[in-house]
């Protein structure tokens, strides 16, 4: 390729703020494809088989659409279950649509050095292996930050005095924190953001509805792809507790092995195997979130997903066992915010009514 490489990726949440600064460190150029929209989930969809998993069709509208806006290199990772034949059908289907490009897929098995090797051999063979993984450290660093106040952002958005305080905030540290350039400004910067979120004015009740989000990592991750279901519950006075993000896949996706054991022991006797995916943390997740004595856990399944689909008899068994609330969510291309606002509403309800002990455990 005689061009110079103009880099592409999917959308997931905020965190093409970090993958574009790996990129830019390693020498690349960038092209962040646009926010999803419904175009985005119209043209993957489009051109997807019907009955794949919907964050395939996310990605590869994603794709596209950074393609369309002049990158000639299009990344994607690879991981476990179907994850590990997107990138190969995902390059088949851009050829037939007659892209021009390098597809570069990274890193079997979701492991992150895997991943930076990967990196480094197909995307940046002229950096040496050190700033590359400079890069990698950098851009880890941004991906926590973004992890550490979206967390914050989530307990506290349902009970700020003025509407939009939070977000205004939010937004504002997103924006600063592309500007960063050092690991020490990043720290700084999350340093300065939690601070600010702690002079936000928030009416807190005592006791607020705290709810657990689980499920399949894209649809957890990308707003877009779940209905903006967390500032959904937040609209519904709800303290939205989520532990899967990209800190948490990342500090497990080294000593995997020991992970995916001690998320066996931890699902049985509800399964006794390991069911893929995020599939056996949603049950681990769930049964912690009973006994931490969480008021009710939103379960967020990808249509077409095996391993959640797998998790769900298990789900419906602690809840019927525990009698404890779960909402099921399937994501879909075709999911709408209106459905869901009522669906959220009526679970809100349903909790809150639990909570003052007109439903009886
Ligand atoms: S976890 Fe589910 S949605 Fe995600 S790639 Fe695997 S099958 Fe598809």
């Amino acid at each position: 390729m005689s061009d110079p490489r103009r880099l592409t990726f999917p959308h997931m949440g905020d965190y093409w703020i970090a993958v574009k600064r790996i990129a830019e460190i390693s020498g690349a150029e960038v092209v962040v494809p646009p926010r999803i929209t419904r175009r985005t989930i119209e043209l993957g969809a489009r051109y997807s088989p019907e009955f794949v998993c919907v964050p395939f069709k996310y990605t590869l509208g994603s794709l596209i659409e950074g393609l369309e806006n002049g990158a000639n290199v299009a990344c994607q990772l690879c991981g476990g279950c179907r994850f590990s034949y997107y990138a190969e059908v995902q390059e088949a289907i851009l050829r037939d649509l007659g892209h021009e490009f390098q597809f570069v897929s990274l890193g079997g098995g979701g492991n992150i050095l895997h991943v930076m090797m990967d990196f480094q051999r197909k995307v940046a063979p002229d950096v040496a292996l050190p700033r590359v993984a400079r890069a990698f450290r950098h851009g880890f660093r941004m991906a926590q930050a973004i992890d550490a106040v979206q967390q914050r952002v989530r307990l506290d958005r349902a009970f700020e005095v003025e509407p939009g305080s939070i977000r205004r905030v939010e937004a504002e540290f997103l924006r600063e924190l592309e500007a960063t350039v050092t690991t020490r400004q990043v720290l700084e910067l999350q340093r300065a953001t939690l601070d600010a979120l702690d002079h936000v004015p928030l009416s807190r009740p005592e006791r607020p509805l705290r709810v657990l989000v689980v499920g399949e990592l894209y649809v957890v991750m990308e707003p877009y792809s779940n209905c903006r279901i967390e500032e959904e519950l937040a609209r519904n006075g709800v303290e939205v507790h989520r532990p899967l993000d990209v800190t948490s896949l990342i500090s497990h996706s080294v000593g995997y092995r020991r992970h995916v054991a001690e998320l066996t022991r931890g699902s049985a006797p509800y399964v006794t195997h390991f069911i893929g995916a995020e599939g056996t943390e949603s049950i681990v997740r769930t049964l912690a979130a009973v006994r931490d004595g969480y008021d009710g856990v939103v379960h967020l399944k990808p249509f077409g997903c095996m391993p959640e689909v797998n998790a769900m008899p298990a789900l419906q068994r602690i809840s019927r066992e525990n009698t404890f609330p779960i909402l099921f969510v399937s994501c879909d291309a075709q999911s709408a915010e209106a459905g869901l606002r009522t669906r959220v509403e009526a679970f809100a309800d349903m909790l809150r009514i639990r909570e003052a002990g007109v439903i009886h455990a």
